[in-house]
């Protein structure tokens, strides 16, 4: 969700805090802050709004010196977004950043007042800073201190810590929301994820759970619940500050859709051997694939509708019986799965907090668990049974693309060694769907290239649109439930995906004259049936763009915009009509003025539930 950092080193720490809180920014949040120890005193700084509030602040009103510090930028889960209530939160020797949900901060507040002690803001973050300050009150020793305090919390947390009795030191704890420790030359690091740091050090330890680390200029210290010391391996990340940047393009967002190919790619070659999939890497082998009776797909927003087209495909090919459900419906639902069952939890952060809680649940009643994930070492991908990376780098727009299509190769990766395993196509054909996956890259390229022009033209139509409709059948259904998702989250305009089929069910009766319809049809055994449907809403008055494939034979007057793919491999067609829709929402949200990469009240990275 939010973004933490800490940084003891050689630089100016606030400078630092600042620039590594800017690479965070895209996991949204709504105020800033940072302390830092200055001539030996723990000086904060904090701000609601954006990093630049913040910067200007510090202009104004003095930015603290110093070669140590924290910093955070806050997604207010507890108190709206205020200065008070923004991060550092302290009590009288104690100084913390938060990122998380303290679960039982109400019975901490009260313990906490009757031994005297009040409180400033409405945050939970603020009963960890007093109870940390309360117990090293007592025991004089900060890592024991923290010990005792992370014990009594329920709930998740990543802090970052200072004490005012130990200059240029940095501590840090975390159990559910994510943490690294960057380690450079003569300075070192906290932060929520990799690209924060990344310009300053490639090298990093993943903290476990509950692991406590100890930060200062020339070493790192990290050690276990019990005061153990702990020997961390050190990680190397293998992409550099340019994949951080928005390499020349007007957002992440676009930069992100043109990497597509060769995220795709990354993802792909790598798992292919002797011309068809080899998942044993993953952990995932033909034995275990015979066996899987019901398959549930189990994720939040676009990993969840990458699930659908997953679910559409795995069923054409594989003939095995596949659910895809809301993690946030599938935890609290009692649901019906256990041995023999095969749960695929998708997510490009690893950390979600739904999709985290799903997958535990499916583990504890006996099914097994494959996750698909973008962040290497996080905890998703660390707790799956079987696991399959998806190398797409890091996504920094909030509005995921490139995550989003990895997860679709995956998807047919998976789908086809089942299907061979299954004995539900032969060899030749799983060889055949193979070669063609390998293809997507170079048609992903081809489509980026012929439809950002058409796109651009399409979003102008839409600017001014109170609502739309996206309507398909099958898996141009499947995608239309993205492509509604990418209007919906960086253009603020209301969209809904339909089954085309379904609409006369009820949701014509919203069609007026003027409505925009993006229509669907790519797949040509339901092409007709989609027609009829175009048909009844250009009847009454819609406004349809109209997306299927070269050499369709579009009727006369049905469509005020068609835009064609090229003819492909009908299955795979997902990969590349994606592009157009991702297209057409990324430039309605330019001309709308939006801020595209950092859309409001969304978060990257959902940590809480
Ligand atoms: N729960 C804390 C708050 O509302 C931290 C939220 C966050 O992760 O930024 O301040």
């Amino acid at each position: 969700m939010c973004g933490i950092v800490g940084y003891v080193g050689h630089r100016n720490s606030a400078d630092v805090l600042v620039n590594a809180l800017t690479r965070l920014e895209y996991r949204g949040y709504d105020s800033a802050g940072i302390a830092v120890f200055e001539n030996d005193k723990i000086s904060v700084a904090k701000s609601k709004g954006k990093l630049k509030d913040l910067v200007d602040k510090m202009d104004r009103e003095g930015k603290p010196q110093g070669i140590s510090g924290i910093g955070h930028t806050r997604w207010a889960t507890h108190g709206e977004p205020s200065d008070i209530n923004s991060h550092p939160h302290s009590g009288a020797k104690v100084t913390l950043v938060h990122n998380g949900i303290i679960e039982n901060y109400k019975e901490l507040k009260e313990f906490l007042e009757k031994q005297g002690r009040s409180f400033l803001s409405d945050t939970d973050t603020e009963v960890v800073a007093q109870l940390l300050d309360y117990y090293y009150s007592h025991i004089k020793e900060p890592v024991k201190a923290i010990i005792e305090t992370t014990q009594e919390l329920k709930g998740s947390f990543a802090l970052g810590i200072v004490f005012e009795d130990f200059p240029n030191k940095v501590f840090a704890v975390r159990r559910e929301s994510p943490l690294i420790i960057g380690i450079g030359k003569d300075e070192n690091f906290i932060a929520s994820d990799v690209p924060a740091i990344i310009q300053y050090t490639k090298d990093y330890y993943l903290l476990e759970h509950d692991e406590i680390a100890v930060l200062e200029q020339k070493r790192v210290r990290i050690f276990d619940i019990h005061y153990q010391p702990v020997k961390k391996e050190l990680k190397t990340a293998d992409w550099d500050v340019d994949a951080v940047g928005k390499g020349g393009y007007p957002h992440y967002m676009i930069k992100e859709i043109n990497e597509q190919p060769t995220a795709i790619k990354n993802t792909v070659l790598p798992r292919i051997k002797d011309g068809v999939p080899c998942l044993d890497e993953c952990n995932i082998n033909p034995e275990v694939l015979k066996n899987i009776k019901n398959i549930y797909i189990v994720a939040c927003g676009s990993a969840m509708h990458s699930g659908m087209v997953g679910k559409y495909v795995i069923e054409e090919i594989a003939r095995t019986a596949v659910t895809v459900d809301i993690a946030s419906e599938f935890r609290y639902r009692n649901p019906i799965v256990g041995k023999g069952d095969l749960i695929i939890i998708v997510s490009q952060s690893g950390e979600t907090a739904d999709s985290l809680a799903a997958m535990r649940l499916a583990k504890q009643k006996g099914a097994k668990t494959l996750a698909i994930v973008n962040a290497m070492g996080s905890t998703i991908a660390r707790e799956a049974d079987m696991l399959i990376y998806t190398h797409a780098g890091p996504e920094i727009s909030v509005a995921s693309t490139k995550a989003y299509m990895v997860q679709l190769s995956v998807m047919y990766l998976f789908a086809f060694e089942l299907a061979f395993a299954k004995g539900q196509i032969d060899e030749e054909k799983y060889r055949y769907l193979t070669s063609k996956l390998l293809e997507t890259p170079e048609m992903v390229e081809k489509v980026i290239e012929h439809t950002t022009e058409i796109s651009q033209k399409i979003s102008t139509k839409l600017l001014t649109a109170d609502s739309l409709l996206y309507i398909g059948r099958g898996l141009d259904y499947a995608l239309s439930m993205e492509g509604s998702l990418k209007l919906k989250e960086i253009s603020y305009i209301h969209s809904e995906s339909y089954a085309a089929g379904e609409l006369k069910h009820g949701t014509i009766s919203l069609i007026t004259k003027g409505m925009p319809v993006i229509a669907v049809a790519t797949q040509s055994s339901i092409y007709e049936k989609t027609v009829s449907n175009i048909k009844e809403v250009k009847a009454r008055g819609a406004k349809v763009i109209m997306i299927c494939r070269e050499g369709n034979d579009v009727p006369k007057d049905i469509a005020d915009y068609v835009l064609k793919i090229p003819n492909f491999e009908e299955i795979l067609l997902p990969m590349l009509v994606c592009v157009p829709l991702q297209l057409i929402a990324y430039y309605t949200a330019v001309q709308r003025g939006n801020d595209v990469d950092q859309p409001r009240n969304l978060a990257k990275s959902v940590t809480v539930e």
